[in-house]
């Protein structure tokens, strides 16, 4: 069985690991020894290949509009998602692309999130084959918890464009969890504190046989080690005076700040030393009070989300059995004693916390090569998958926290007679109403057979493979017709933006409710109001004029409140006393054997039966 590898594709760092004789381990640079990848990679101008890491990373300063760091970040959104995120980055996004962000080189070169991407994952697949001395072709990756279907379809664009074959996306917090051994436990409630560079997640995650479901997320995209860094450095740069000092010496406060920060973590003071432009030397003495008064508010920062989080989870703190810490800044001592202190318990840190991530996509990969048969690992799907149905409503076929792989299939007609194509409209979101969900795809069955409305009969199947990532096909049944679509999303769609649409489904279920009802009843509606002239036309002569007479003006008056009813239980009220008036219709339509079987039945559903004994006769 070939290797696969464990990635974890950082916003700062990436990092490679594999399962040797059962145990995983982060694979080093063989010339450097480091293990972490900076996930900067720097374009020459001409022709020569890009360079990747800590090669990569000098160029910052020198050629930033060339040095590409933080693609994690566009990766699988559009151009206006990333509007704020633009400005700060020193690399210029072409404005011409709304669905995928492409970055501006210089001289018309253009390059993508996942492209950029794929050259740091060429490097650790790289890394893997020297240390292996064979090629190696598949991968797991990682990913935030909260990435949406276009971001992880980024991502694993990116695997396929550095040659690799993406055999599992895994959460980055599901895979912290793995490291640690939790998947043993028959059932717990996890926390996930993700404290890295730039970057802050909270996750709260449900283990239960293997499996791991998302309970909650949350988190800071602008928050991390780096604040930390600079609220250091902009106390020494006050201190120092020079007014409006320049970039070079920002540049070294900050380095120096965090050297301080590093130490502060396992001693009571830190030495800051500064030449400064006129070649003096500043020297100040940091002691840890210090710094964690300056940067209490910081820490506070992070648990404001984690509380949200278990809000939104409908958990409290004492619900949470384990606690798993990640990344860098978490050796920070006073971020330790607040996480432990909020939840009330030991967080597991035991870890390298730059490590852990990538050694449970290691841990994931060795499952997946079938190396430990004891295991088996599911995901779940952080967003329920629908369909648009008439009236702009969402039919679900594949709900929030599904487990994947999972499929789910559908059945349902036409609405208009001799109709030959249907749209879909596929929607991911927990909304009631398609539009307040993400557009996923628009999937078009053509070539129907034109047949009564109401007798194709169309089938739509769902398929989400274990990555998350879904296929879709149509089909009219009668005649075999069929249409596939890869779900290849539109890009667009920030990680606020799904923790918004989850925490909205919450808040807005009561509106939600109300707009779904007025929207199925509409349907139903409209049905009744096609079918019963059609009734009439057919079978009003053999009615007496007085009751066909009453069935034509409640016929018109329910039309009327059809048109202007915004409450469903006013036109619920006006359909039903429409179908009691025309029931006489929708008896005599049945004539025989008919009127038997559809007695007590709607008129919509004794027409609907009509027209198939019709057809069957015809
Ligand atoms: P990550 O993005 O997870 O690689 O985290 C990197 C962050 O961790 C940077 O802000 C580093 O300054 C920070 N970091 C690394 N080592 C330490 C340490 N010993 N003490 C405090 N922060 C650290």
């Amino acid at each position: 069985m070939p290797t696969i590898i464990g990635i974890d594709l950082g916003t700062t760092n990436s990092l490679v690991a594999m399962v040797e004789r059962g145990v995983p381990i982060v694979l080093t640079d063989k010339e450097t020894g480091d293990a972490l990848l900076p996930s900067v990679v720097y374009f020459p101008e001409g022709r020569d290949a890009p360079e990747v890491g800590e090669s990569a990373k000098v160029r910052l300063a020198t050629e930033p509009e060339r040095t590409i760091y933080s693609a994690k970040r566009l990766m699988g959104r559009g151009f206006s998602d990333v509007a704020s995120e633009s400005e700060i980055l020193p690399y210029k996004l072409s404005p011409e692309s709304a669905e995928v962000i492409r970055i501006e080189l210089g001289n018309g070169r253009l390059v993508t999130p996942p492209e950029v991407a794929a050259f740091v994952l060429r490097t650790l697949k790289a890394r893997a084959e020297s240390h292996l001395g064979e090629v190696v072709e598949k991968a797991v990756i990682t990913v935030p918890a909260y990435f949406n279907d276009a971001q992880r379809q980024a991502t694993r664009d990116a695997g396929r464009i550095a040659g690799l074959d993406v055999v599992r996306i895994v959460n980055e917090p599901t895979a912290a969890s793995l490291a640690y051994g939790l998947q043993n436990k028959q059932s717990a409630t996890i926390a996930v504190y993700d404290l890295g560079g730039g970057t802050f997640d909270i996750s709260l995650l449900r283990l239960e046989d293997g499996i791991f479901e998302v309970l909650a997320t949350g988190g800071d995209s602008h928050l991390g080690g780096d604040d930390f860094d600079l609220t250091l450095a902009d106390v020494l740069l006050e201190e120092i005076g020079i007014p409006e000092p320049d970039a070079n010496l920002r540049a070294s406060a900050r380095v120096a700040a965090e050297a301080a920060k590093r130490r502060l973590s396992d001693h009571s003071a830190a030495v800051v030393t500064l030449t400064l432009p006129d070649g003096s030397e500043f020297i100040r003495t940091v002691t840890r009070d210090e710094f964690e008064n300056l940067t209490a508010s910081l820490v506070q920062r992070t648990l404001e989300p984690c509380r949200q989080a278990l809000a939104d989870a409908g958990l409290t703190t004492s619900d949470i059995d384990e606690v798993v810490m990640v990344g860098g800044s978490i050796r920070v001592p006073a971020v330790y004693a607040a996480v432990k202190t909020l939840f009330g318990r030991d967080p597991h840190t035991h870890l390298n916390p730059d490590e852990v991530v990538a050694l449970g996509a290691a841990i994931q990969a060795d499952i997946l090569s079938g190396n430990r048969d004891d295991m088996l690992l599911l995901d779940v799907t952080p967003l329920s998958l629908g369909m648009e149905t008439m009236g702009g409503a969402v039919e679900r076929l594949i709900y929030r926290n599904s487990k994947i792989p999972s499929s789910a299939r559908q059945e349902f007609t036409t609405s208009v007679d001799g109709q030959t194509k249907v749209l879909l409209h596929i929607v991911q979101g927990e909304r009631e109403m398609a539009a307040d969900n993400r557009s996923l795809a628009r999937l078009e069955l053509t070539g129907i057979p034109p047949m009564p409305a109401g007798l194709p009969k169309l089938e739509v199947t769902f398929l989400l493979d274990a990555n998350g990532i879904l296929q879709v096909s149509a089909k009219e049944v009668r005649s075999g017709v069929q249409s596939d679509v890869r779900i290849k999303p539109a890009y667009g769609l920030d990680e606020n933006e799904v923790r918004r649409m989850v925490r909205e489904s919450f808040t807005h279920a009561e509106d939600d409710f109300a707009a779904r009802m007025l929207a199925d009843i509409r349907n139903e509606a409209d049905a009744s109001l096609l079918s019963a002239p059609k009734l009439l036309i057919n079978y009003g002569s053999e009615l007496p004029p007085e009751e066909r007479e009453s069935i034509e003006s409640g016929l018109a008056e329910f039309k009327q409140v059809r048109e202007i009813a915004t409450d469903h239980a006013i036109l619920r009220e006006a359909m039903d006393a429409f179908e009691n008036i025309a029931r006489p219709l929708a008896e005599r339509a049945m004539s025989g054997i008919a009127r038997h079987l559809v007695a007590g039945k709607s008129l919509t559903e004794a027409s609907q039966y009509l027209e198939e004994r019709l057809k069957e006769n015809a």
